[in-house]
């Protein structure tokens, strides 16, 4: 069984942090680090306390990330690299934040975002590449835009968590889902819009913002046109209103196009 981590792998760190990080305090604390491997990946630079000869393959579809972003929900191109730290166990990892983080909380996966580049931290584990996509998901999206709502950056950051290929009909959620909109179970969009403390998100939340997201990618054209149009909205600092009242607009009967989507989606 999956267990969901993601309620609490993620940390937007605050201005002390980011002023610490910042400019030329990075670069030193870089070599002194004594990374053994370097790779650029897309939008990524990729630094690892391993060789990463065995994740070219990984690095790859995650160089292909940003531009699957792009198709899905037409979001740009970052305009500043993103950094990627991989290291190979829990306890080098454990290290580093012990070093450069020692006020954080334990987190298994980190994405950082203060006023400088956005930083994601993660170590080998068994979920590793998923953890990889799902935090670099957050850096992009953080890269671009000034603000995300909190449901739908994790709404869409669990959706390409999974390989290109799994995304659309092999998340794990998809049979809860499948059984809970049955049953009006899945949380109205108006309801996670609420949610602002990523820490209080349950992994129902996780999940229901998940399936707006399949919803939106795979449903009624119109209900797509309208998520990358908010996006649009967003990076362009114009104020965009609610998406659950956008939806609301083009599809008025949302909630049973929703389930009508889930009955029929293709297993
Ligand atoms: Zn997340």
């Amino acid at each position: 069984m999956m267990i969901s981590h993601r309620w609490w792998t993620r940390v937007m760190a605050g201005l002390a942090a980011a002023t610490i990080l910042h400019g030329a305090a990075i670069s030193s604390s870089c070599r002194a680090e004594g990374w053994a491997d370097v790779r650029v990946a897309g939008p990524f630079v990729v630094r690892a306390d391993f060789p990463m000869a065995s994740l070219e393959p990984l690095l790859s579809e995650l160089a292909q990330l940003q531009t699957d972003l792009g198709r899905a929900v037409g979001l740009r191109a970052p305009s500043e690299p993103i950094e990627l730290y991989l290291f190979q166990s829990e306890q080098t990892y454990r290290a580093y934040l012990g070093r450069h983080y020692p006020k954080m909380p334990y987190r298994r996966a980190l994405f950082i975002k203060g006023d400088g580049p956005g930083r994601v931290l993660v170590h080998r584990n068994p979920e590793f590449a998923v953890d990889i996509r799902h935090e670099c998901t957050h850096a992009l999206l953080h890269s671009t835009l000034p603000v995300v709502p909190l449901w739908l950056d994790e709404g869409l950051a669990e959706y390409f968590e999974l390989s290109p290929r799994n995304r659309a009909s092999n998340n794990p959620y998809l049979k809860s889902v499948v059984w809970a909109v049955r049953f009006s179970m899945v949380s109205k969009i108006e309801d996670l819009e609420q949610e602002t403390d990523f820490s209080k998100l349950s992994r129902n939340d996780y999940r229901d913002s998940w399936a707006w997201v399949h919803f939106m990618l795979h449903g009624p054209a119109e209900a797509r046109h309208e998520l990358i149009q908010f996006l649009a909205d967003l990076q362009a600092n114009s104020p965009p209103g609610t998406l659950s009242s956008r939806l609301a607009r083009r599809l008025p009967n949302l909630r049973s196009r929703m389930a009508e989507h889930f009955k029929t989606w293709k297993r």
